[in-house]
């Protein structure tokens, strides 16, 4: 019988940068594990690819998609909807693919209801007024917009108690390879690997 992937899911505060480590990772080579790309009723940014960055979609058509339970999870965020799409997930994990969601807080908690067994990883800045610098320094927020992320960023930094592990994101490159190094650990999770080994001694 073919083995389960793993479900990673990256999640932390908004702001944080894990949209940007989640591209380094992808960008290695050697990263063994599976986008699941999201459904959003966002407009691409400049540059973005339907299919690759989002799957871009009307409300309507996002509406559609949670009645017909296509969806893992979604949520509401900043004004648009964003969503899982369910069948890539279980599918990948079926044909035995690790599989990665970068999304935010309230869609990792969904997650966590249904996928217990998944690996759950809070990116957390190095300090609260360096999340402030990185949402200032983007430029594209009012006062009023900043005031907002800070207030939600606190609120979702309490929420780490419902993940497995806590990554720091104090450089990119240090980042990921602490994500990678989680995933290779748990794969070596005693409770993951040892029906293997019962098995062959069933076999004697
Ligand atoms: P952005 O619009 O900057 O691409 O993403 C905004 C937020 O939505 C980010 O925090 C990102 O992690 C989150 N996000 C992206 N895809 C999904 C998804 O499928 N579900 C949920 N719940 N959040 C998502």
């Amino acid at each position: 019988m073919q083995e389960k992937g793993l479900l990673i899911v990256l999640s932390g505060p908004s702001g944080v940068g894990k949209g940007t480590v989640r591209k380094e990772i992808f960008s290695q080579a050697d990263t063994a594990f599976e986008y699941s790309i999201s459904v959003t009723t966002r407009k691409p940014r400049e540059g973005e690819v339907d299919g690759v960055d989002y799957f871009f979609r009307t409300r309507e058509e996002f509406e559609s998609l949670i009645a017909n339970e296509k969806l893992l999870e979604y949520a509401e965020f900043v004004g648009n909807y964003y969503g899982t799409p369910v069948d890539y997930v279980r599918q990948t994990l079926d044909n035995g693919k690790d599989v990665f969601l970068e999304i935010e807080v309230k869609g990792a908690r969904q997650v966590r209801e249904k996928f217990p067994e998944g690996l759950f990883i809070f990116l957390m800045p190095p300090s609260l007024s360096e999340l402030k610098n990185r949402i200032v320094t983007r430029g594209t927020e009012s006062e009023e917009v900043i005031h907002n992320r800070m207030l939600t960023a606190r609120e979702e930094i309490e929420m780490m108690e419902l993940y497995d592990y806590v990554v720091v994101n104090d450089q990119v490159e240090l980042a990921c390879e602490r994500i990678k190094a989680i995933v290779v650990a748990e794969h070596c999770r005693r409770e993951r690997v040892e029906h293997r080994y019962k098995k062959l001694l069933e076999a004697e």
